[in-house]
Formats: C-alpha cells, structure tokens, sequence
C-alpha cells in the first residue's frame, strides 16, 4: 500500500510561507515515496472560514504546482460522522457536558491562581477548572432544558484508564527534540473540548476521524501540533482507529523570529506572489530544494 499524506489547512485567512513549506514537504514526500498526496479543507468553524479563503487555497496550491486527490474532503460537510464518535464517546461514559461561560471560566481560573499556580496545557492555555462533572443528571438535564450553551469534554482521567500508556512513532522533531518512540501525555491538556452546542466536533476530534476515513499513514505537520498529537492518539485509542507515523516539522520565522500568521502580509503567497515571486523563489525562500522528482527533499 502506497504511504498517504495530507495538507489540512483551515480556510480561516491566506496560506503563507509556512503554509507552503508544509504542503510542499508534503507533497514532495509524497512524489518520493511513491504515495498519494491529499487535501482536506477543515471548516468545523463557520464564524471564521470564508470561501475566498477556500477558493484562495486551490489557486495557491496549484500556484505552488502541488497536485491533489479529488473529490477534496471539507470537514463541513461530515458532522454526522463526528456527532457519530461523539455519541460513542458519551456511550462510553467518557464525555460530559460543562456550562460555564468564558467568562465564567476565566474567574475560576485566576481564583485558583490566587491560591497558587494553576496547570496550563502546551499551548500555555489554563487547563479547565470546572466542576461540571459532578454535576448530577437531573442539573444537567434541567441546564439542558432552559437551553443553556455547553461544550462537551473528555473526561480525561477516565479516558486514560480506558486507554493505559500511549506512544507514537515520530520521524521528526518534537519542540525540544523529542523523536522516535515518543510517550503520549493527554493529561497535560486536562478535560479538553471535544464538542459544542452549536458544532459538533473540535479540531481534535474531527482530525483523527478524518485521518483514519481518508486511510492517512504519514502526518506531516508543524510542530507547534507535536504535543496535540497526544490527545490524537487518546482518541484514536478509544475509537479503536489506526495510528498513522508522524512528522513534525520547523515552522518558518518571520524576519523578526516570530510565528508566522494568516494576516502578516509579508509573508503571504498572494502578496509574494503580487511581489513577482516565482514557485522556485518560494522554495528557496523556506528552503525546500527545486523539485525534480525522486530527489529527496532537505529535512524538516
Ligand atoms: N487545520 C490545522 C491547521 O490549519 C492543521 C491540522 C493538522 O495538520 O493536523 O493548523
């Protein structure tokens, strides 16, 4: 069977000079071994995914001379395969809903502050304080009832004595070094959101479907996703779906060092491309060697 790889953009702005580094690695993996090379659109969010980002990304790629499979899968379109493991999920006993507004949240947590140091996740977010748990079924049913939001988290602590010890198999780098045989740790990201009222699924979630409907075996992504790659492989655990091989990838700094982002200009496609930019010019700029087909591309 012929390795899968994917480009998983969010149509929430324009692709930039990261995003090209990870499509064409991708997709230069891809040519090199053989493989099949997929585009998924990941739309879950209708407040911030526009079509003219959507369409933007079919001419950016095909500007780059990055091929893909169709028909392209967009996320949007698959709730009911989420709301479907969502649903497993809640049979298993291992989702609960919580009802406490950001704000709300927020106070929780710099209560707990105050008391001491309260844990945040690798994002550097502060894990969830609530206590919606404990709630009992008539609270929740009557929360229900008056219509109140929720967002639907994994019971974490449950989750990982369903699951036991977790590894995955990692070609490229974690953020400080980490490679080859690296121990999962979903805990370190507390009782995560899986689910909303309004949408019924999460980037988590619907990633790890997504990747195992599509047959995916080769994620190559950035690393500021390594340690999501724990709650990735909690879920495909208790979904009973494949693990694919993982590659984490550097991210392309801006001039100043910083993270790039969808609304710097400087560094976006369209702009780079406006600026007379060539394909070739862009791979030089991250990078990546010319593409000649079978040569292998330089190390993440
Ligand atoms: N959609 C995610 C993003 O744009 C990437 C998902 C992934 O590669 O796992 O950051």
């Amino acid at each position: 069977m012929p390795p899968v790889f994917r480009f998983a953009p969010s149509p929430n702005g324009y692709l930039h000079l990261g995003h090209a580094y990870s499509a064409l690695l991708n997709f230069d993996l891809a040519q090199q071994s053989g493989g099949r090379f997929l585009l998924r659109i990941e739309d879950i969010d209708g407040t911030r995914c526009r079509p003219e980002f959507e369409a933007a990304i079919y001419e950016d790629l095909a500007w780059l001379g990055i091929a893909w499979e169709t028909p392209v899968r967009r996320q949007s379109e698959h709730f009911a395969a989420y709301r479907e493991a969502i649903d497993r999920l809640q049979a298993d006993g291992l989702i609960y809903p919580s009802f406490e507004s950001r704000a709300e949240i927020a106070r929780l947590v710099a209560e707990r502050e105050a008391r001491g140091a309260w844990p945040r996740d690798p994002d550097g977010a502060p894990l969830y304080p609530g206590t919606a748990k404990s709630l009992t079924e008539d609270e929740r049913g009557r929360l229900m009832e008056q219509g109140a939001p929720y967002a639907l988290r994994l019971d974490m602590a449950a989750a990982c004595a369903r699951a036991g010890d977790l590894h995955w198999r990692e070609q490229g780098e974690g953020p400080a070094g980490e490679t080859g045989d690296v121990a999962a740790r979903p805990q370190a990201w507390g009782n995560v959101i899986l689910a909303r009222k309004e949408t019924p699924t999460s980037y988590h979630l619907s990633v790890v479907i997504d990747d195992a409907l599509q047959g995916v075996t080769e994620v190559v992504r950035g690393t500021d996703l390594f340690w999501s790659t724990s709650v990735h492989r909690l879920l495909q655990d208790l979904l009973g779906l494949p693990a694919p091989a993982y590659r984490h990838h550097r991210l392309i700094p801006d001039d100043a060092g910083n993270k790039l982002s969808k609304s710097t200009r400087a560094t976006g496609l369209r702009e780079l491309r406006a600026a007379g930019a060539s394909p070739a010019d862009i791979r030089r700029l991250i990078g990546l060697p010319p593409f000649c087909g079978g040569q292998p591309a330089s190390p993440p």
